[in-house]
């Protein structure tokens, strides 16, 4: 199952997610996802894990287990990256990292400018103005890293319909991908069909609830995706996990959905999940448990002296 990108490039609509997946086990996780049939992976640098990554793809190139090609390797730009001058340095950081030559989607992770060596914003001046590193400043250097051949496809994460609005009254290339939180709980289909309707592709992340993500980031009430009553149900009704249901869901509405996994098994699985077909019914009935309930929330880019607030980051 793959989707369209407007000159026609495919994007497989199932790719392996990476971040938390820890040194030692990315290594072993992207290998088996490759021999799975994976043809996508999603990385950042802010992972950690570019490099034990970039060890994978070599074996994988060398042995034949996927030609380069055939692959979907995609990238993003850290907040600390925003400087104009900065850009292309960081991509070519990341290619050397991963052992390519080109990305095939490279993303401004998040619309947050940091200053240069902030490892996490703990006060005012550890964040940058827009006026100091304005967005669109960014967006005209991953338009020049496209026309470099340094990636097929430049796009956003985390960018709402006002932030995307900025880069598309530029004119020029528009954004190609929006990589925002989306799973049954935020199904956000505003801010989806108003992707769609600028031919913007749309990529699920936390498909499954990003249950692994650091204690600090989760709050005690939050809703478990596994447990949901339609989930649950269409589960026991197509005999599969309720993972694969999830997953299925993200692909039936025409989302593209990057689970992360280090565990052979559930990485599988989550594969052929791409392949289930769901009735419009039955993807009408998981969308109505939406709450609007973020996994990651983004306050952390909105505390500490921050001079962006949730209305900026969301709409
Ligand atoms: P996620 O994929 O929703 O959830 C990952 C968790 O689900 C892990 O604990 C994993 O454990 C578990 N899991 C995976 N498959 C499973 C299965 N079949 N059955 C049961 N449990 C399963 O969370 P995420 O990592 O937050 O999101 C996915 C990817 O999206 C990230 O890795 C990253 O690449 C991307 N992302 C991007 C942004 C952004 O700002 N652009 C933000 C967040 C995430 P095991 O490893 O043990 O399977």
């Amino acid at each position: 199952m793959e989707l369209k990108f407007s000159n026609n490039d495919n994007i497989p609509a199932l790719g392996l997610g990476t971040w938390k997946s820890a040194e030692g086990e990315v290594f072993d996780a992207v290998i088996a996802a490759l021999q799975a049939g994976y043809k996508h992976i999603d990385c950042a640098p802010i992972y950690g894990n570019e490099k034990e990554i970039g060890e994978a793809f070599k074996k994988a190139f060398d042995e034949g287990i996927v030609k380069r090609e055939a692959l979907f390797i995609t990238s993003k730009l850290w907040n600390t990256q925003h400087k104009t001058e900065d850009v292309l340095p960081a991509i070519e950081k990341t290619l050397n990292d991963l052992q390519i030559d080109y990305l095939d989607l490279f993303l401004i992770h998040w619309p947050i400018p940091l200053r240069a060596g902030t490892q996490f914003p703990e006060k005012a001046e550890d964040f940058l103005f827009q006026e100091e590193a304005p967005i669109e400043d960014v967006w005209k250097e991953m338009q020049s890293i496209k026309d470099k051949g340094l990636s097929k496809h430049i796009g956003v994460a985390n960018f709402s319909k006002e932030n995307l609005n900025k880069l598309l009254k530029m004119g020029g290339q528009p954004p190609e991908m929006n990589q925002i939180e989306l799973h049954p709980c935020l199904t956000q289909q505003p801010l989806v069909d108003f992707c769609h309707e600028h031919k913007i592709l749309v990529t699920a992340y936390s498909p499954l609830g990003s249950k692994d993500r650091v204690s600090q980031m989760k709050k005690d009430d939050e809703p478990n995706l596994f447990n949901l009553d339609s989930v649950v149900k269409i589960a026991e009704e197509h005999d599969k996990s309720a993972a694969e249901i999830l997953l299925a869901w993200a692909v039936n509405r025409n989302t593209i959905a990057i689970p992360k996994s280090t565990n052979p098994a559930h990485i599988s699985s989550n594969l052929k999940a791409a392949s289930i077909n769901l009735s419009k019914q039955e993807v009408d009935l998981i969308s109505a448990e939406n709450k609007a309930y973020r996994y990651v929330d983004g306050s952390f880019w909105t505390n500490n002296g921050s001079p962006y607030t949730l209305e900026y980051l969301w709409g």
